[in-house]
């Protein structure tokens, strides 16, 4: 039964809820209803009885005035009664026949036991001539009967007639009185008609005179007080007085005076009895006027009951239906706000209308949507890695809100470990000799090592996206992003070299490696790679290759003049005979000479690529002993002044023997000499200075006025194969290998060798070698 009810829907609920008072009302109103019915038909009784008793009322009245006709046509048998007679009696036969249209059942055949059967025969008989007392007898008898059927005589305490009740015995009372007073009357003017037979009749109507009286005196007793005064009214004032008194007086003296003739009598007594006939008319109208107030009170009373009925009724029912309307609403708004909770929504807004079960299940489902939104913004931001977001779970019970406390805690570890295990990142990319770089997924830049910066003298931000590209050589841009994109669409690893500007705005070559890289989870994440500075190693290749070129070039010139001046001198000799004349020892020794020129300078070559080998290999050998540096150089200078036209002034500041090889040195000496003649073109004058730099040492200086060298070069001229670029420059032949053999030589011996220089104004090559200690 409890989980039947709990099954059925809310408005079902609410109807059975309202269902029974809703029929206890029915039923209360139904019985009050019905109650009121009852009085009503009960009234209606009443007010039939009293109609009815009216009726009789008028009935007896009508033989009250029928008897006082007959009476004075039995006793006068004159015209004028004989008129009156004739007139009412069709008024008495109106007031029977209504009494019998009333077909009521108390009524049965009240002609057959209330004489009024033998009406017509008295009539009949009073027309023939019988006596006023027949016609007395008849009528009084008939009216008496007539008054015990108008018994409509209430409860005292019926409250429903209460209002009516003391006017309706009253009523009665004067109907009794209107007929004893109508039979003292009759018989008085019968004594003074005739003037016979007086105390006899007084005799006989003592007994009525008193009846009258007692009646009178019940009357008194039971009317209303207004009653009363009409009454005394009607008693002092009008024609009822002289009646009464006329008659009071003669039963006092129980003889007539001579005060009223018989017609006087009959006149003044007739006007005094409907004096009382009237007051009882007027008595029954206002019975019958206030009865009919009070049933109409009370249809209005039973009609009122049933509209206040159907009212309660349509009330209750449109109080149900807006409640069930109202309550299923609220709950509907409760059940949408519910499901939005359960949807995952944290926008959720529900109004505590009511103070009662559904207010506060509202409040609760707003609390549960306010903290659901709190949790999902401090899951949010701690997915944000905002972790010092304020949140406090509701207490132990709170899985979720300790669990996203947990979550945070172990975020926030893991977002440490990650953070650290970048800053390890970058803190070894900063410090790797090489530039290093990120993409993202989408080819975009998006870390760049402190190298990378150094290198490009840029800000980070600037490199970040594509930014890094504008330092790349527009020629090199177009193959550089074709190798990325082939490598970047197959997810593969790559390499190439292309040009890059440096913060001084050079352009750098650099060799860049690329490798995809990957999440944990196996989901690629854009490219890594490094950039290595290899400027250095093109330029080398460079000189390299330049120098192959050279060194052919340099070895093929004196072959071919060797092999000139040979095939000059073998054609000469092999037809000697024929051209003895021409043949002079002096052409000969010319192309010998020259031959000789070229095999030494082939032979210098040779010397110096032997020598750039035995360095590579680290051959060279050094046959070291004490020499007098001073001494070498003089000789040096000498054997070379004897090949050119350059003047070489030697100044010398110190002798000294030094430990080294004497060759070598030669060897050294021998290269700044010539590449002082070699490079002064337009000058001639060379000047080849000894001195003391210091204490354990001794310096040679080779000074000229030629073509100079800038000050960038000062230090790579010193390497293999470097050779200064530029258009002058390229007119010397040279392989760019000389001065690299002296600085291995120089520094063999641990010394130095250096040159100050400035472009067009000379150069000035020293080297340092430390003193022999046989000094
Ligand atoms: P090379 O055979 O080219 O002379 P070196 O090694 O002897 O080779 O010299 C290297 C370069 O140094 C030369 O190519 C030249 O440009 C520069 N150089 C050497 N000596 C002088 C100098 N006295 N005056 C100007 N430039 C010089």
């Amino acid at each position: 039964m409890n989980n039947f009810f709990r099954r059925l829907s809310l408005p079902v609920k609410l109807l059975l809820l309202i269902l029974f008072p809703l029929a206890l009302i029915i039923y209360l109103a139904i019985g009050i209803y019905s109650e009121k019915s009852k009085k009503v038909e009960l009234l209606e009784g009443y007010i039939d009885r009293i109609n009815e008793s009216a009726d009789i009322s008028d009935l007896i009245n009508a033989l009250q005035i029928e008897r006082r006709h007959s009476f004075a046509y039995g006793l006068k048998k004159d015209i004028d009664s004989r008129a009156q007679l004739e007139a009412q009696r069709p008024g008495t036969d109106l007031a029977i026949k209504r009494l019998e249209q009333r077909n009521d059942s108390t009524l049965k055949n009240f002609k057959d036991y209330t004489f009024l059967k033998n009406l017509e025969n008295i009539r009949k008989a009073i027309d023939s001539g019988a006596s006023q007392d027949v016609a007395m007898q008849y009528y009084t008898t008939t009216i008496f009967r007539l008054n015990t059927l108008n018994t409509i005589v209430p409860i005292g305490n019926n409250r429903y007639l209460k209002p009516v009740f003391n006017d309706l015995i009253t009523q009665k009372t004067l109907s009794e009185m209107a007929t004893y007073l109508g039979i003292i009357r009759a018989n008085f003017y019968n004594v003074l008609h005739t003037k016979q037979n007086m105390v006899g009749t007084l005799y006989g109507l003592a007994g009525v005179n008193e009846i009258y009286k007692s009646y009178e005196t019940e009357f008194q007793a039971k009317a209303s007080p207004s009653s009363l005064v009409q009454y005394k009214n009607i008693r002092n004032n009008t024609a009822l007085k002289p009646t009464l008194d006329y008659i009071g007086r003669v039963f006092q003296k129980f003889s007539f005076d001579s005060l009223y003739d018989a017609e006087d009598w009959w006149k003044i007594s007739g006007e005094g009895t409907d004096q009382l006939k009237n007051f009882q008319q007027d008595l029954m109208r206002h019975v019958k006027t206030r009865i009919n107030e009070v049933y109409k009170d009370e249809v209005f009373g039973k009609d009122l009951t049933l509209i206040l009925l159907i009212a309660a009724l349509v009330i209750v029912l449109i109080v149900m239906a807006y409640t069930t309307y109202i309550i299923t609403q609220m709950l509907r708004g409760l059940n949408e706000a519910a499901q939005k909770i359960a949807a995952g929504s944290t926008n959720v807004e529900v109004k505590k209308v009511s103070h009662d079960v559904m207010g506060s299940l509202a409040e609760s489902i707003s609390k549960i949507a306010a903290k659901n939104k709190q949790l999902a913004e401090a899951a949010d931001a701690i997915g944000k890695g905002n972790f010092n977001v304020p949140f406090d779970p509701r207490g132990e019970d709170d899985v979720l809100g300790n669990a996203i406390i947990r979550m945070k805690d172990n975020l926030r570890r893991f977002t440490m470990e990650i953070e650290k295990t970048r800053e390890q990142f970058r803190q070894v990319a900063d410090s790797a000799p090489v530039m290093i770089w990120m993409t993202d997924e989408n080819k975009q830049c998006n870390f760049v090592n402190k190298e990378w910066l150094k290198f490009t003298g840029r800000k980070k931000e600037q490199e970040m996206g594509y930014g890094w590209i504008e330092g790349m050589h527009p020629d090199d841009y177009s193959h550089s992003s074709e190798v990325f994109e082939d490598a970047f669409i197959e997810r593969k690893g790559y390499s190439l070299e292309y040009r890059f500007r440096r913060e001084d705005g050079e352009y750098m070559w650099l060799s860049e490696t690329g490798a995809p890289r990957y999440s944990a989870e196996g989901e690629f994440e854009g490219y890594i790679g490094t950039c290595i500075d290899i400027h250095e190693m093109k330029l080398h290749e460079q000189r390299r290759d330049d120098f192959i070129k050279m060194a052919s070039h340099e070895l093929k010139t004196p072959v071919t003049s060797i092999k000139g001046y040979v095939q000059l001198l073998l054609s000469m000799f092999k037809d000697y005979e024929k051209n003895k004349q021409q043949f002079s020892p002096q052409a000969i020794q010319i192309s010998l000479s020259t031959i000789d020129k070229q095999i030494v300078k082939l032979n210098r070559l040779m010397s110096e690529l032997l020598d750039l080998s035995r360095i590579d290999s680290g051959k060279l050998e050094l046959n070291m002993q004490n020499f007098d540096l001073q001494n070498l150089v003089i000789e040096t200078v000498e054997d070379i002044q004897q090949t050119t036209k350059h003047h070489i002034v030697i100044q010398t500041n110190a002798d000294c023997k030094v430990l080294g090889d004497k060759d070598r040195i030669g060897q050294v000496m021998l290269n700044l000499l010539t590449n002082a003649i070699k490079y002064s073109p337009r000058t001639n004058s060379i000047k080849v200075t000894i001195y003391q730099a210091a204490e354990n040492s001794i310096s040679v200086s080779v000074a000229d006025h030629g073509i100079g060298i800038e000050k960038k070069h000062h230090q790579k001229i010193f390497e293999r194969f470097y050779r200064v670029d530029g258009k002058s420059e390229q007119t010397y032949p040279g392989f760019g290998i000389g001065l690299f053999i002296a600085n291995e030589i120089i520094h063999r011996h641990n010394g130095t060798i250096s040159v100050k220089s400035e472009k067009d104004k000379g150069s000035v090559f020293t080297f340092t070698l430390p003193v022999s200690s046989e000094n």
